[in-house]
């Protein structure tokens, strides 16, 4: 006998588990199927070097904005947007004229994308901002950290979409551990992969190894790589389907390392290839973000090579003694993670607004959640948590009666 609830929520991610709260708070039945054996898809603290480190998402941003930052506001650590920059092909510091040249640029690229955006066009943002010599691949750097993907291959709205305050604050215990703590006492099947969700008959029925759950709804909040193994019957209008492939993951990834202890020389720096922070908490600590490109071209050769990479990049900026008080560290693969397959969703350049088509409930029985579809805080786990919770709304309100 499969076994039959109300609503179904595929994953427990953010999107997941803050749906599951809101159907769970509405009285309904449900059941939350996650396919790997932990919770939290990108949302991920390890606790390997001694210290709780996200290698997921990290910062509440938008903090003013950010229904996770709530509790008791001490608690958590302010980050300031400004770091020091390396000009790593010179392997030097920049000097004051070429820091404020760097910012300059970056807010004329910036500028150049708003307004193409403005005009209606979707043009590759590669296409639209200014060239410059010295600090493209500065740009380009952080274009793959903001976006996880490349200028060549985003879309010129969807990197005006985003609403950012610039309040960046991160959790003492973890971001990660932070959004897990609220699956506490959920009805959640872990290492239950959901391989395929048919709605041909009077209930949906979600095919999983451990057997099939039927469902009058469905809550959606895999990942937009994770969504192309699933099996849907009949298959997805092509206004959804599209919108899918037209927000793919790309690729970014947390290296984290512990040191003996920290110089105070150490301060956050960016350069063209990375970004570097230190002693979060007082903590003995470096956290670093391997974009786009360099974490494609890293993931291959699993997680030593990107330690190693960020390693000889802290040698070059604060000398050799950097390397022997490296004591241990981790890096992710998020492009290698079953189940999830990459960073965050990046529209693809050509106008229309896919992201809205994926929220778009299929035949008002399938509600898809997830970064992927929030308007303004899509790519961010508070956007993954808000589109669960008005999955959730639109779900129960869609119940056949009685
Ligand atoms: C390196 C990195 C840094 C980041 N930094 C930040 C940051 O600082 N701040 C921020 O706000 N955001 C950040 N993010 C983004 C944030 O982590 C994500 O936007 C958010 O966690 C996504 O949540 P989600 O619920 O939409 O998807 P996911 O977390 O991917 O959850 C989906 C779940 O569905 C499960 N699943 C997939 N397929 C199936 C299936 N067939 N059956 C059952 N279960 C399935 C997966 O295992 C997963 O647990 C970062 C992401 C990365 C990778």
């Amino acid at each position: 006998m499969p076994s039959t609830v109300d609503v179904a929520i595929v994953g427990a991610g953010a999107a997941g588990i803050a749906a599951a709260r809101a159907v769970r708070a509405a009285g309904v039945s449900y059941v939350v199927v996650e396919a790997a054996a932990r919770l939290g898809g990108r949302a991920l603290t390890d606790h390997s070097l001694g210290f709780p480190l996200d290698m997921g998402c990290t910062w509440l941003h938008s903090a003013d904005r950010n229904p996770l930052a709530d509790g008791d506001p001490a608690q958590y650590q302010r980050d300031g947007e400004s770091s020091r920059l390396f000009l790593d092909d010179q392997a030097r510091w920049a000097n004051a004229a070429e820091q404020s040249q760097h910012a300059a640029y970056i807010a004329a690229c910036e500028a150049a994308i708003e307004s193409a955006a403005a005009r209606g066009e979707d043009p590759p943002v590669a296409d639209v901002i200014p060239d410059d010599p010295a600090y493209r691949r500065h740009f380009d750097w952080w274009c793959g950290a903001y976006t996880s993907v490349p200028p060549a291959e985003l879309s010129a709205q969807d990197w005006c979409r985003y609403l950012d305050t610039y309040q960046n604050w991160t959790v003492p215990d973890g971001f990660g551990q932070h959004i897990i703590r609220r699956a506490i006492g959920l009805n959640i099947r872990r290492e239950t992969p959901v391989l395929a969700i048919d709605r041909r008959g009077p209930r949906v029925r979600l095919t999983t190894p451990a057997g099939v759950i039927e469902a009058a709804r469905v809550i959606i909040t895999a990942g937009t790589e994770a969504l192309k193994y699933i099996r849907f019957l009949p298959a997805l209008p092509q206004k959804t389907e599209g919108a899918i492939h037209r927000l793919p993951l790309g690729r970014a990834n947390k290296v984290v390392m512990r040191f003996d202890r920290l110089d105070p020389d150490w301060i956050p720096a960016r350069s063209g290839v990375l970004s570097i922070r230190f002693g979060r908490f007082g903590r003995p600590i470096a956290e670093s973000f391997v974009e786009a490109a360099i974490a494609r071209a890293l993931e291959p050769e699993g997680e030593s090579a990107q330690i190693a990479f960020v390693l000889d990049q802290l040698v070059a900026m604060y000398g050799s003694a950097t390397r022997p008080r490296m004591a241990v560290a981790r890096a992710s693969l998020w492009g290698q993670t079953p189940w999830i397959w990459g960073a965050y969703s990046a529209m693809t350049p050509g106008g229309g607004d896919p992201r809205a088509d994926l929220a778009e409930p299929v035949d008002q029985r399938l509600f898809f959640a997830g970064e992927a579809v929030h308007p303004i805080f899509c790519t961010a786990a508070h956007g993954a948590w808000e589109s669960g919770q008005r999955a959730a709304r639109a779900a129960i309100a869609a119940l056949p009666p009685g």
